[in-house]
């Protein structure tokens, strides 16, 4: 093992860099949970976190990661047997898919091929086949953090609402929310799913569900077997400021500091800075003659750009290089795509000068290794950056 200097490199797209301040407000003494101080804390935070969602409505907190989030939001709202549809948009959608078919749900999958997002046309088509109205849930991921592909999710809502469907709409905004444009309200999302790793930016421990009014509805007939995840209980607790069970109270203090500062950032200015990061890490990759794996103009992700290197080379090997060279770790492929591609993570605490330190990390390694690359990405990302300004 090569000993390093400095700061670690974590440029994986979640879990992502907590900054200090929420470190250090995790760090404080963990209070009584069923004391006033707490009480006072869960119905503030129950207000702020509505607004990354984009929602007006109720946010449920789990102690959970997103895949929890994603049961929490299957089994208060379906019914065993229930018909689903996914999209094959990546490694986050098949393991959500998997998992609703692991429940008893009847899933139908539509096919992609992890360069492009949820097809409107596809749902569309579905829907339309669908004279009974046996579909009850769409389930679309929205950043697609396998592929770096975002789901045009108001384009699916308009599908649905043009075949005047009763489906509900179940989004994983994951590693979005927080870091992208998200209006659950807005786009007509009855459950949207989070987790806290990524752009809420605090350690990984926390899942979340939106709802909308059409999901609780819902909620109050869905027969699948729920206990830990049910939101009415949680919902009764969380009225009088506690939980049923004992909560992750330290990262519940991390989630009142990430919150402050996205506040002061201002929502905008913190998506227009993943916009900027993003742009400027595909002109690098282009710079370097690499490819990107989105292949959609409209669909790329701000939090993540996922690198496709030529046949024959194994990107793992080029991020173990890079781990040991510069100490920075890169996101793997996941899935269908493992060992074809790396992915940058460009999502939550992160400045300039990480962006470009992150880049040059990667084109010193590539410059070290066997991958047919051009040099010049820094400069091209640099180029990038003052343009936008
Ligand atoms: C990270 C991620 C998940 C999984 O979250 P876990 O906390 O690992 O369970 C699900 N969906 C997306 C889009 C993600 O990025």
């Amino acid at each position: 093992m090569t000993t390093h200097t400095g700061r670690h490199f974590l440029q994986i797209p979640g879990p992502t860099n907590v900054p200090d301040r929420v470190l250090r407000a995790i760090s404080m003494p963990t209070i009584d949970h069923r004391g006033p101080e707490f009480a006072a804390l869960v119905h503030d935070l129950l207000e702020r976190v509505r607004t990354p969602f984009g929602t007006q409505g109720q946010v449920i907190m789990y102690p959970s990661s997103g895949t929890g989030a994603w049961e929490a939001a299957i089994v208060n709202t379906l019914s065993p047997g229930d018909r689903v549809v996914c999209f094959e948009t990546g490694q986050f959608a098949v393991l959500w898919r998997d998992m609703a078919a692991n429940l008893g749900l009847e899933v139908t999958t539509l096919a992609g091929d992890w360069r492009h997002g949820a097809s409107p046309e596809a749902l569309a088509a579905e829907l339309e086949a669908d004279t009974h109205r046996t579909i009850r849930a769409v389930m679309v991921v929205h950043s697609e953090t396998s592929t770096g592909i975002c789901s045009r999710i108001p384009e699916i809502r308009r599908v649905i609402d043009e075949a005047g469907h009763p489906t509900l709409l179940m989004v994983d905004g994951v590693s979005s929310v927080g870091a992208t444009e998200y209006r659950h309200d807005e786009w007509g999302v009855d459950v949207t799913i989070c987790g806290s790793q990524k752009g809420l930016m605090l350690p990984p421990g926390l899942g979340f569900n939106a709802v909308s009014e059409k999901a609780l509805a819902a909620s109050q007939t869905a027969g699948m077997a729920r206990s830990y995840w049910d939101w009415a209980q949680i919902l009764a607790f969380n009225s009088r400021g506690f939980f049923p069970y004992t909560p992750p109270t330290n990262l519940l203090y991390g989630l009142r500091e990430a919150l402050l500062m996205l506040e002061e950032e201002g929502l905008p200015a913190v998506f227009a800075r993943h916009q900027r990061f993003a742009d400027a890490t595909r002109r690098a990759v282009r710079a370097w003659s690499l490819e990107v794996l989105c292949q959609d103009q409209r669909e790329h992700s701000p939090v993540v750009t996922a690198v496709l290197l030529p046949d024959g080379h194994d990107a793992d090997q080029l991020r173990a290089q890079i781990l040991d060279d510069f100490d920075m770790s890169l996101g793997a492929g996941l899935g269908k795509v493992a060992g074809r591609v790396f992915r940058i993570g460009h999502v939550g605490h992160l400045n300039e000068l990480s962006l470009i330190g992150t880049l040059g990390g990667v084109e010193m390694g590539l410059a070290r290794s066997t991958v047919p690359s051009t040099p010049g990405g820094v400069t091209a990302a640099l180029d990038s950056l003052a343009d936008s300004r």
